[in-house]
């Protein structure tokens, strides 16, 4: 079969902050607003030092008080951030859209939301499923296929596979290397292809991928989140072509990854020891390795000579090595607590995310 087709782009990253209306628990403790956004900068003010820092990113959402003229709905963080990364998969490119922040930030609300206030994930599958029913093109022919995975401990589980009472404890996956295609999950189960496709079936693969993320009791937060969850969706388009008289087919491959990252928090202030230090450790190995690599691909589309790419360092930047490099776009999207009583994790979360840029 012929290749498929490359495409080639500078590379940069979008960059985007997200803060979150105040929790019920800030509320109580009368924390008050140390986070600001005016356009695209985001402005701290720190509650001890009364030290203004400001960074300036591809947007700054503002999500704190839907009363607020620039309140940032679910519509339109997918409408400027994810909605782009679709129409560039259409043209052939790999894409990746991964949500950063401390646990209890809004990042799974972010990416999967819930009921009305649909998140990226669902809004993005939707519009992908409409407009691949609609296509009424007879030259192109659409294939799709839909996998979810996360990333635990640096192991890989499949999120699609339920895990049956006896098996608890399901091996982990293994990666390996295809010398084109780069490298992938092996025995990764993905679901279907497009004519069995609608937006309720993937609604309910997704449901069945979310209650099975692993999810453990930490001193901070009783439903923090200590695994990389990723949802990718490969879309091969064939198009027949007559050259001179023959029909060929022309194949174009698109990867789109959507990654709820694990909580960003330093394992210091949670109360971690043993396994769950080791956790934390990994956690954070695949968190700083992203960051490494993002901030070494934005220079290398800067400065347009070629740079160091560390992929190999941890599992997820492995994983995603195809998606994350020329031919490909990538998004990011931080999420902040607005409360003083967060301030230095979310400095931490703006910083990382600065770096990105
Ligand atoms: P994370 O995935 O980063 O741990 P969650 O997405 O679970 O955090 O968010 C924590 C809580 O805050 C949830 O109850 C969620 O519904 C709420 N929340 C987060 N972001 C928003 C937002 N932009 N608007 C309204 N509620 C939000």
């Amino acid at each position: 079969p012929p290749a498929p087709e490359l495409k080639t782009e500078n590379s940069a990253v979008t960059v985007a902050v997200r803060v979150r209306p105040f929790s019920l628990r800030e509320k109580g403790e009368n924390s008050h607003r140390v986070i600001f956004m005016d356009s695209q900068e985001t402005v701290v003010q720190h509650p001890d030092t009364k030290q203004t820092y400001t960074f300036s990113f591809d947007y700054s959402f503002c999500s704190l008080d839907e009363m607020d003229p620039h309140f940032a709905s679910q519509q339109m963080i997918y409408e400027n951030l994810a909605k782009p990364l679709l129409e560039r998969a259409f043209e052939g490119f790999n894409t990746c859209l991964f949500a950063y922040g401390q646990t209890g930030s809004g990042k799974s609300y972010t990416m999967m939301g819930f009921g009305e206030e649909a998140g990226v994930i669902p809004r993005f599958c939707e519009e992908l499923f409409l407009r691949l029913s609609r296509a009424d093109n007879q030259e192109v022919t659409c294939h799709l296929e839909m996998s979810y995975f996360e990333v635990y401990n640096e192991k890989i589980h499949d999120l699609l596979v339920v895990k049956d009472e006896q098996n608890q404890k399901k091996m982990p996956l293994r990666v390996r290397e295809h010398p084109v295609d780069g490298p992938y999950v092996e025995d990764l189960s993905t679901t279907i292809e497009l004519f069995l496709f609608s937006p309720v079936s993937s609604q309910t693969w997704l449901e069945l991928g979310n209650k099975q993320r692993a999810t453990a009791a930490t001193g901070m937060n009783d439903k923090s989140s200590r695994s990389h969850s990723v949802f990718t969706l490969v879309m091969t388009q064939t198009k027949t072509e007559l050259v001179e008289g023959e029909e060929h087919d022309h194949r174009i491959i698109s990867r789109i990854n959507l990654v709820d990252l694990a909580g960003s928090e330093r394992c210091a202030t949670a109360q971690t020891s043993g396994e769950r230090l080791r956790e934390g450790a990994s956690i954070n190995k695949s968190l700083l390795t992203l960051g490494k690599v993002i901030s070494a691909l934005s220079e290398q589309a800067q400065s347009r000579r070629k740079v160091f790419i560390p992929y190999r360092e941890s599992i997820l930047t492995w994983l995603l090595k195809e998606s994350l490099g020329g031919n490909s776009k990538t998004a990011m999207i931080a999420t902040l607590s607005p409360a003083a009583s967060n301030v230095d994790e979310s400095l931490s979360t703006l910083r990382y995310a600065q770096q990105a840029r």
